[in-house]
């Protein structure tokens, strides 16, 4: 990956130059009371002012002084930052909406296809059942309680009881549906957010009274107040003889979550998940606090909503659990989701059960996509099935021309370009795609990094998100021309292959310093040599024995590659490194082995390491050099 670079750059550079020479453009204003257009104005991030100008009735000269007059020096040719943006369009009273690089096609598809969220009438507005999360730091009880309540409140006349984990499912409390995301956590919630899309009206966040608040316990809240989402707290593990709710209330209150119990406004319920006890109690909480907030929808007309996950399953083709918001997906409708589309085939509900129709805040399977779109990616009922591919097959088209070549708005250097670029003289741009575990480390990241900005050295951040790195990072960071940075997190074996396949550099790390010292590198030109980790053999977590005085053996599945004992390997949840160290002992039926090969299951013994869970990866790899050229 060292070294190549894309060849027309120069070439666009020394357009560049010469645009700049132009001495026409910044002496042109428009008065100030010029009409500005009216709606909504789709602007392409990375826009230039003379882009920006003409859509908003103004000149790149009006939106260069408005800049300048703020303390920002910009070129008319120069890309500007959201901030830019967003700050002049507000300066003229002009609505704006900001799409990625190549979306802007996409977005006057489905302003010319979809109808328009804002135009949605009152009157067609009917009460829906509430969305809830559960939060909270790992052991503290989530899934348990998830449990519990699942199967204490299966809707009458289901004998059989629920057989489908979907992702999400429904229960009925006295006569009020509530619908619970079945993925407990903030790594889901953090994504979906991250992408625009909110499926959560209520956080339950659980704190486990024997252990207090936790870091996780304080990231949930965070999480849950940066989207404005109502909270409830569920002091946990109540039978525990070392429980103290009290202490739980006096933490929460020091971050602000004052009990009513106390004057403040916090609902606040003592549960058991373990023995059941407080789960009618809290479900009642949520019914009360689901009738304030008045949550409503529109029931007629197309169906909007959310992916929570989907994948390809032998025999049913792509399936996508999806939570309606609004209209009604019916069996038979067009559909469209990122850039799968389609005809819905089948809709299947939590209890497996086939329907005709899902109304809003219903989960349910789709089955019918030409492919399986992506968590997180709205889904939306089309009125006809060559609307659904046209604005799919936009999509397919941007994200295929985003993995093989930069776009040209974005102009920016990679970490390896940097130094050539600074030593030209010129000032460097440092696109970023920074991925990290938890919010606290994105802050803490972010902020370290932009102490290091200097004058000819600037960053811009492309997204900052949670989470491990996926596929549409690497697409956005090879649209817009950055370097992905995964601090505690790392890509997946497919974001893995899409980065090599479309030139985007991935660079992890684990420690603040190091990522530090490496850019204050880069910026002199002694960027140190990559390190390929070259992951050899990736176990899916099945089950988790524990062994007394042995401690916890995970009972694995090689998916890929082979497993080594005394091998490196990272523990990672949701693409999440949450563990490094080596394979203590590695056993197939009682044997000790050496090596397990992939296809086969094994028993992974864990050392110290006692916080593994069903679905966890465990992934093993070897660090090579890699040459620079
Ligand atoms: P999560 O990581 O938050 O999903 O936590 P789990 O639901 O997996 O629970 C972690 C452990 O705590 C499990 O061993 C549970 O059986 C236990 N646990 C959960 N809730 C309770 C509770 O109310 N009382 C007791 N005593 N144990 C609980």
């Amino acid at each position: 990956m060292a070294g190549r670079r894309p060849p027309q750059r120069r070439a666009r550079r020394r357009r560049r130059n010469l645009e700049e020479l132009e001495p026409t453009q910044l002496t042109t204003y428009q008065p100030s009371t010029a009409p500005v257009p009216e709606g909504e104005i789709i602007i392409e991030r990375g826009s230039t002012a003379r882009d920006l100008g003409p859509k908003l009735n103004r000149s790149a000269g009006d939106i260069v002084r408005f800049l300048l007059l703020q303390g920002e020096m910009v070129m008319a040719t120069q890309s500007l930052s959201d901030d830019m943006i967003e700050l002049f369009a507000a300066e003229i009273g002009a609505d704006v909406r900001l799409v990625d690089p190549g979306e802007e096609q996409e977005a006057e598809l489905l302003a010319r296809y979809f109808e328009d969220e804002d135009e949605e009438d009152e009157a067609d507005q009917r009460p829906r059942p509430p969305v809830v999360t559960v939060m909270g730091h790992v052991d503290h009880g989530k899934t348990l309680l998830l449990d519990k309540i699942r199967s204490a409140n299966v809707v009458a006349g289901e004998a059989g009881g629920i057989t489908q984990h979907i992702g999400a499912y429904q229960v009925e409390w006295q006569g009020n549906p509530i619908t619970f995301i079945d993925t407990p956590g903030h790594a889901a919630f953090t994504a979906m957010r991250a992408r625009g899309a909110q499926v959560t009206d209520i956080v339950i966040l659980v704190v486990a009274a024997d252990d207090g608040v936790m870091p996780q316990t304080i990231e949930a809240i965070d999480h849950a107040r940066a989207a404005e989402v109502p909270i409830i707290i569920a002091v946990n593990k109540i039978d525990r003889p070392d429980s103290d709710p009290q202490r739980v209330l006096q933490q929460l209150s020091e971050r602000g979550l004052v009990p009513e119990s106390w004057g403040g406004d916090t609902i606040t319920v003592e549960t058991s998940a373990l023995q059941g006890t407080g789960i009618d109690d809290l479900l009642e909480q949520i019914v009360l606090v689901a009738e304030v907030e008045e949550l409503t929808a529109r029931v007629e007309g197309e169906a909007r909503g959310v992916v929570l996950e989907a994948n390809l399953e032998a025999g049913r083709g792509p399936v996508a659990t999806v939570i309606v918001q609004q209209g009604t997906l019916r069996v038979g409708d067009p559909v469209v989701a990122g850039a799968a589309w389609g005809k819905v085939k089948a809709l299947v509900d939590d209890h497996g059960d086939h329907i005709k129709e899902a109304l809003p805040s219903t989960p349910v399977q789709v089955l019918g996509f030409s492919e399986p779109p992506h968590a997180g990616d709205e889904m939306r009922g089309a009125k006809d099935l060559a609307r659904a591919r046209t604005l799919a097959e936009a999509r397919a088209q941007r994200f295929r021309l985003s993995g093989h070549k930069p776009v040209a708005a974005t102009a920016g250097a990679r970490l390896e370009d940097l130094f050539e670029q600074i030593s030209r003289g010129e000032t460097a741009t440092l696109n970023i795609v920074l991925k990290a575990d938890v919010q606290g480390s994105l802050e803490a990241v972010t902020e370290s990094l932009k102490r290091l900005e200097r004058d000819d050295v600037k960053l811009s951040f492309v997204l900052r998100g949670i989470g491990g790195i996926t596929e549409n990072d690497v697409q956005l960071a090879a649209a817009s021309n950055a370097t992905i940075i995964g601090f505690n997190v790392r890509p997946d074996r497919r974001s893995r292959e899409l980065a090599e396949s479309s030139n985007v550099e991935i660079r992890t790390y684990e420690i603040i310093y190091k990522l530090l010292e490496d850019l204050e590198a880069a910026m002199v030109g002694l960027l140190s040599p990559v390190y390929e980790e070259v992951v050899t053999g990736e176990a899916e977590v099945r089950e988790i024995f524990r062994v007394p005085r042995v401690g916890a053996i995970a009972g694995c599945y090689v998916r890929d590659g082979r497993i080594t004992r005394g091998s490196k390997v990272r523990f990672l949840r949701e693409g999440t490194v949450i563990w490094k160290g080596s394979i203590n002992s590695l056993r197939r039926f009682k044997e000790d082995v050496r090596e397990v090969a992939s296809g086969f299951e094994c028993g992974i013994g864990l050392s110290d390491f006692q916080d593994l869970k069903e679905g966890d990866v465990i992934e093993t790899y070897e660090e090579r050099e890699v040459a620079r050229t």
